[in-house]
């Protein structure tokens, strides 16, 4: 009999890809038709050097006996259990309309300038601030592009100001498809990144998607641990309109594997509720 603990560990092995979602509901599909890729080989990297490098050359006499020639390791199995989603504090925590943050006036204790054009000269967490200034960097060198911070990092009171301005001038309704209520923002985790052209052009527009700058950062910013994080064509799923200026700062693991496996949200990568309607 496995314990709750140990099948615990067993399903979150088996549904580390997303192939294997589905059927991990059934362990006795997942047995069948998952344990194949998930399993993982035992590495070289455990066998004693000289023993590695036996295996790794095989003798024309194996090849003539038909010696199956080693191949090299699977890469490991994306661990989607590995950080936390809803703690503040972790890169991958996802907060929406149904997913306020917790507690909900969070603040970060490392928010730090990058050395960064900054026009609202507002603040990020450190790790975001040094991948921002990586992306920033490669954009300039492999495409001869600039970029500058638009708005990073807002307080729970800051973004309240903000929303309750915005619903003075256009009402609730509007307000609500337009900006976050307070508690409800990426920007409140000092994860998100508004990200402008320079020379500016389109700037918290639509058409900033059309810029060259919007067009790498599309293309490139999960290299350096960001996600679009509102997709034109996933309103329904993340809450806000398309926001081709919006970053996330996710971690480099987490985007490499949306990447891989073509999604595009952090709710459908992890399964949770979000939507356009506030709990
Ligand atoms: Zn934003």
């Amino acid at each position: 009999m496995i314990s709750v603990t140990g099948l615990a560990g067993y399903r979150r092995a088996l549904v580390r890809r997303g192939s294997c979602v589905a059927a991990a509901l059934a362990v006795a599909v997942v047995l069948a038709g998952c344990s194949a890729a998930s399993s993982e080989s035992p590495s070289h990297a455990s066998l004693p050097p000289h023993r590695a490098g036996r295996t790794a050359l095989p003798t024309p006499e194996s090849r003539l006996l038909g010696t199956p020639t080693p191949t090299a390791s699977p890469t490991p199995a994306f661990d989607r259990y590995a950080s936390s989603v809803s703690d503040p504090r972790s890169p991958w925590v996802v907060v929406n309309k149904q997913r306020p943050l917790s507690p909900l006036d969070y603040a970060p204790a490392d928010l730090t300038y990058p050395d960064l054009p900054n026009i609202n000269h507002q603040p990020m967490r450190a790790e975001t601030a040094a991948a921002l200034v990586a992306m920033f960097r490669a954009g300039k060198a492999e495409a001869g592009l600039d970029f500058s911070v638009q708005s990073a990092y807002r307080s729970f009171e800051s973004q309240k100001r903000v929303y309750d301005a915005d619903v003075a001038q256009h009402g609730q309704a509007y307000a609500d498809g337009d900006t976050a209520r307070p508690g409800h923002s990426e920007h409140q985790t000092g994860f998100a990144v508004d990200i402008s052209a320079v020379p500016a052009a389109c700037s918290l527009d639509a058409c900033f998607g059309t810029t060259p700058q919007g067009r790498w950062l599309a293309a490139n910013a999960w290299r350096f641990g960001f996600l679009l994080r509102y997709p034109a064509d996933k309103v329904a799923v993340t809450g806000f309109t398309y926001e081709p200026w919006h970053f996330r700062y996710i971690g480099t693991s987490l985007a490499a594997e949306l990447h891989a496996t073509g999604v595009t949200t952090l709710e459908e990568f992890f399964g949770l509720p979000g939507g356009t309607e506030y709990r």
